[in-house]
């Protein structure tokens, strides 16, 4: 059984045959290249049709960062034309498996102490809401990010805009064993980074060793959150094992028992 890194940006390494050559080495055998705006959605079909071998599967998603969405609905001249383009894009190649990164992303509020205007978390809102319905409409998963936004997250993926028929994932966990009864509870799966390594991320800890191990799905999320002991450092899709072989320790498994159980989810979720 191999690893499959399911949230990776490979669009942004200038050492793309590194990172590959690397990541085969170590044992993985799929990676999902994760869009961020039109451009890397762009980017990463391109790389995913390009770049995939045998034995290294590479697979695209499109979607709109809740931080890149103003620079994209601006160019396009309206968040329906933008949209227009993400599905065209979306529906242009057999290796899109997934809607998104998408999702809220209060960072300025909690962090850094800024205020976030009412119409910026406006514009977060309808952006993630029309992704949500491309997903349903193309019957696509639905990668969500959900930084400091647990509340609105859960409400918007539950009212009436429709889920997507095969749900998705949380990618990045942050949340606490609360949240992440929610987030199964709405069929999704929950994605574990190099964050679950660190030393002051406890809940999250908390999550990977107690919840259901046919929702869990691991990721890199490279270049960035590197594992410890390569914390603050630059990731890459290798990294994946040492996420396996840390969750492995917490649920005391084999790192080949989370290997195979986190393959076939990710497998089952995206089609792959
Ligand atoms: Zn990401």
């Amino acid at each position: 059984m191999a690893l499959v890194d399911t949230h990776a940006h490979l669009d942004f390494t200038d050492d793309l045959n590194g990172w590959l050559v690397r990541a085969r080495a170590d044992g993985v055998d799929k990676i999902i290249c994760v869009g961020t705006s039109i451009e890397a959605s762009r980017k990463c079909i391109e790389i995913a049709e390009r770049y995939s071998s045998p034995d290294l599967q590479i697979y695209a998603t499109v979607g709109i960062h809740a931080q890149d969405g103003k620079d994209d609905v601006g160019n396009a001249g309206s968040l329906l034309q933008c949209f227009k383009t993400l599905k065209q894009i979306a529906t242009s190649s057999g290796k899109v498996v997934a809607i998104g990164e998408c999702g809220y992303d209060f960072y300025l509020d909690g962090e850094k102490r800024i205020k976030m205007v009412d119409k910026d978390r406006q514009f977060q809102k309808k952006l993630f809401e029309a992704q949500i319905r491309l997903a349903a409409e193309l019957d696509l998963p639905l990668v969500v990010h959900c930084r400091n936004a647990w509340k609105k997250t859960f409400s918007l993926l539950s009212t009436v805009y429709g889920l997507p028929t095969r749900t998705g994932v949380f990618h990045s966990w942050t949340g606490d064993w609360e949240a992440a009864q929610k987030a199964i509870e709405l069929g999704f799966y929950i994605s574990f980074s190099g964050i679950v390594t660190f030393g002051n991320a406890p809940d999250v800890q908390d999550v990977a060793s107690r919840m259901p191990l046919d929702k869990m799905l691991l990721e890199t999320d490279s270049p960035f959150l590197s594992p410890v002991p390569f914390r603050g450092l630059g990731n890459e899709p290798k990294n994946v094992k040492i996420i396996a072989e840390f969750v492995a320790k917490l649920r005391n498994l084999s790192v080949g028992q989370i290997e195979e159980v986190t393959s076939k989810n990710a497998q089952r979720l995206f089609g792959i």
